[in-house]
């Protein structure tokens, strides 16, 4: 099996894995001023709640890489209805939990370089034993879509990992 490796356009050295990265928080979170994040926002590792009303959960975004076993993952979060949050926060500690019907709602995470992927339809997807939810992107011609569900090139990964990792 390949490792993944690539020449590092930020720093000139070779990489060699593919690390998981990630948003600490959702979109709508930075266009919080600071001041305000601490009153207006519940954060947490996989939860945030903005202005009581607003509710997002974090997940996987996972690409297959062409020509390479290992998947890139990136924690990225989406919206959900109050509903479906708290249908979340449920399922939270269930360790066996894959059964559930998977929510829907639209991506709150930006992935550079694509533009506009703020507002994707999605649906996330239970796992079981702890693990992080699966978002899946709705099938459309977005061209990060386009990366699920035909996989990334090395080419662009290199990309992503140069601009995240430093
Ligand atoms: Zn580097």
């Amino acid at each position: 099996m390949k490792t993944f490796s690539f020449k590092c356009a930020t720093c000139e050295e070779v990489h060699s894995g593919i690390p998981s990265l990630g948003s600490h928080a959702p979109i709508y979170y930075f266009s919080v001023p600071e001041a305000e994040r601490a009153e207006r926002i519940f954060l947490t590792e996989d939860t945030c709640v903005l202005d009581g009303s607003h509710f997002f959960v974090r997940g996987c975004l996972d690409f297959a890489v062409i020509g390479y076993e290992e998947t890139f993952s990136f924690g990225a979060w989406m919206s959900l209805s109050e509903a479906n949050f708290e249908r979340f926060e449920a399922l939270f500690h269930i360790d066996d939990r894959a059964e559930n019907e998977p929510m829907g709602g639209w991506l709150s995470s930006r992935l550079y370089p694509f533009e506009g992927t703020e507002k994707l339809v999605a649906r996330i997807h239970f796992r079981n034993h702890g693990i992080r939810p699966l978002i899946v992107l709705e099938p459309s011609d977005h061209p990060l879509s386009r990366c699920q569900q035909e996989g990334m090139s090395p080419e662009l990964l290199g990309k992503i990992l140069a601009y995240y990792l430093h």
